[in-house]
């Protein structure tokens, strides 16, 4: 469906819990508690709807998805709805070693993992857990299992992980897995210091040796992300640069969250409730709809520094 800014809204991400089973400095997300959270059936009711109004692909994300046991259950429903093209997964992996087969076995053909660091005792302090090896073996058994493409997302932070930078290309130079820095958006007291951010341009600067990747992806793989290779290099760099560089006139995506409140742009407060009108088919396509046509012309993120906008109260 094309929005207000002639945006074609084509990409939704499905939050289907808050709960995280890491607490990432950075993050500020809300991930206790015990928040209703949509049930597949529910989930796979919605998706039909939103794949009506054309959306093509969809994210499972959270919290941390690999949290629900159903996870298998709901990317079944979902990557069999007519019209969906793409599922892929968003995760920090540590449940992956268990969930990579049977996920790619109910649809899911790519897989997001969050990675900070590759040093054992700063995974332990950037997520407050001893279980960098689990991430590891996760995305080893994603491999096996023929999941592609593999990303790996790090968000570094000015004199806590930023040295890290290198140790984290050195991944893609050896295995055909993207390896995507993220800036730090302000969504935290962690990420309330601009001076933090290690922006895009800055690591192009300390590693000269990267290209542009000439074919940036066909309109349907569209990304946020700009990609960099290097002729030894077996998988991609990406740079995905929100505060440096605002990409919302190219902003496809919208996003389920797991209490069935839809959230048009991630910086921006205004939600729209799904859960009250579930039952009404009618009201449910308006509501949707509305939240398409609502999606903001850009985040406000550039206001966030100083200004505590939380994960937990902007939507993860
Ligand atoms: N649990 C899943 C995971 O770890 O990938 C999904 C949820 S997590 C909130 C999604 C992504 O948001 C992670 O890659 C995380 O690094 C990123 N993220 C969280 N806070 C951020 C911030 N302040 N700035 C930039 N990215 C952030």
């Amino acid at each position: 469906m094309i929005d207000t800014y002639g945006r074609n809204i084509n990409y939704l991400r499905v939050s289907v819990t808050k709960r995280c089973n890491l607490n990432c400095t950075y993050c500020g997300a809300d991930c206790h508690g015990k928040d209703y959270e949509l049930t597949a059936e529910q989930i796979e009711k919605i998706v039909k709807v939103f794949a009506d109004f054309g959306i093509d692909k969809v994210r499972l994300t959270g919290g941390e998805p690999l949290l629900r046991p159903d996870i298998c259950h709901i990317a079944e429903k979902i990557s069999s709805i007519k019209g969906i093209r793409k599922l892929a997964l968003t995760t920090n992996g540590i449940r992956l070693k268990e969930f990579a087969l049977p996920l790619k076995k109910a649809g899911i053909t790519a897989v997001n993992i969050s990675l900070d660091t590759t040093d054992k005792e700063q995974f332990k302090k950037i997520t407050g857990t001893d279980a960098l090896e689990k991430v590891f073996d996760g995305i080893d058994q994603c491999e096996k299992a023929g999941i592609s493409p593999i990303r790996l997302n790090a968000v570094l932070i000015r004199g806590q992980n930023d040295e890290q930078a290198e140790s984290l290309i050195n991944i893609a130079k050896t295995r055909k897995i993207d390896v995507r820095f993220i800036e730090l958006m302000p969504f935290s007291d962690a990420g309330e210091n601009e001076k933090l951010v290690v922006k895009g341009e800055e690591l192009l600067k300390r590693f000269p040796f990267l290209k542009p990747v000439k074919a940036q992806g066909s309109s349907f793989e569209k990304s946020v992300a700009r990609y960099y290779e290097s002729d030894s290099f077996k998988g991609r760099i990406g740079l995905i640069t929100p505060v440096s560089d605002k990409f919302c006139s190219e902003c496809n995506r919208i996003r389920l969250l797991s209490d069935g409140k839809v959230k048009p742009c991630l910086g921006n407060e205004e939600t729209f409730d799904l859960l009250e009108v579930i039952d009404n088919e009618a009201l449910l396509r308006e509501r949707i709809r509305q939240a398409i046509l609502s999606k903001p012309m850009e985040h406000k993120f550039s206001c966030g520094y100083g200004n505590n906008h939380g994960l937990n109260k902007i939507g993860g």
